[in-house]
């Protein structure tokens, strides 16, 4: 699956055009005969179209924007990183249950930044400042990045210029499976590719414009075989009647594709499904037919934010038991993995 088979409409920022991969992307999306448009100012991108929020939803979603990143300050990014290293922001994907939907604005389009050189200058900037210390890079905080790979090439860039960092390092995680141009690569092991998976119930019901299970799963063993550093995070994981059955299921079809062996360095990230009062009205807006379960008085304790919201989290009784089970299970069947966090 690529960007090109949902993509309605291309914007271009004209200063897009002085990089040479602005260039090379303008080149590649007229030979496919999109029609780019370009845009008049870097922060207002109009002329996209939308009625109500839900039409608003998806034809952002059609949407791609390829522009220049002008601020270089990198947010952080905890707890999985030390930053965030933005080389696109937004992605192609419709998951209903998704943080961006209250990140990126009512019509939340994707945008490939291609002045990666900066971005990667600044980079070895941070990570001189902390040096002798190791800095973390995460490349899909605001984004999936591999989503738009084909057009960016930014990850396979970048997996390059860490693979040279002594004290540097890059990790991402994706549902998408355009991984060929990562497997050739010297990635010297510092890069982790990490794969979010779910139950095929959840994956079926939630995460529309996405590829399946399997090709997940095939994308994940490809990378493996390529000697990346690697993982999988479940998330979220929704805790509705069964829902053991379907996660000891998944963790079967992960052990069997995997050839789970015990030189692999293979971590799990395990992230219980939460919600904000913001997100769910955003969710009902868009998606006013979903099940996905959003009842606070249901299951669900209030746990304050750091800023003043806070957001519905499964009660203490209940999370203890998630732990427990991803635990034990992941013990079992692979013995030598690391279980990062369980939340
Ligand atoms: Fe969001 Fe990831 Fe789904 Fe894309 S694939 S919509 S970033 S959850």
């Amino acid at each position: 699956m690529t960007v090109a088979g949902h993509l309605k409409r291309v914007f271009f920022e004209k200063e897009a055009l002085d990089y040479p991969l602005g260039k090379q992307i303008y080149q590649r999306l007229k030979d496919e005969g999109h029609q780019v448009q370009f845009l008049r100012s870097h922060n207002r991108v109009t002329g996209i179209p939308g009625n109500n929020p839900r039409e608003a939803f998806f034809q952002g979603k059609s949407t791609l924007v390829v522009g220049v990143r002008k601020t270089l300050d990198f947010a952080p990014c905890k707890p999985s990183a030390h930053y965030q290293l933005p080389l696109v922001t937004g992605c192609e994907g419709i998951c209903e249950y998704c943080y961006l939907n209250t990140q990126l604005g009512k019509k939340p389009y994707t945008r490939i930044y291609v002045n990666v050189e900066e971005i990667l200058n600044q980079a070895a900037l941070l990570i001189s400042q902390r040096k002798p210390e190791i800095t973390l890079f995460e490349a899909a905080a605001t984004s999936d990045p591999v989503s738009v790979e084909p057009y960016s090439g930014s990850l396979a860039r970048a997996i390059e210029f860490f693979a040279e960092q002594e004290y540097g390092r890059l990790r991402f995680v994706t549902k998408f499976t355009h991984v060929d141009s990562f497997l050739e690569l010297d990635h010297r092991g510092h890069t982790r590719i990490r794969y979010s998976i779910n139950s095929d119930r959840v994956i079926r019901a939630y995460e529309h414009r996405t590829p399946n299970l399997q090709q997940r799963l095939q994308a994940l063993s490809r990378v493996i075989e390529a000697g990346y550093p690697s993982g999988v995070l479940i998330a979220p994981v929704i805790l509705v009647p069964g829902w053991q059955r379907d996660y000891r299921e998944l963790l079967h079809q992960l052990a069997d594709y995997l050839v789970y062996s015990l030189e692999m360095d293979f971590a799990f990230e395990i992230i219980s499904h939460r919600f904000t009062a913001r997100a769910r009205s955003n969710i009902l807006e868009v998606f006013p037919q979903t099940d996905l379960p959003m009842d606070e008085n249901t299951d669900r304790k209030y746990k304050y934010g750091q800023f003043g919201y806070g957001k519905y989290v499964y009660t203490d009784d209940l999370l203890e038991e998630m732990k427990a089970f991803f635990t034990e299970e992941i013990h079992r069947l692979f013995p030598q993995a690391v279980i990062n966090y369980v939340i």
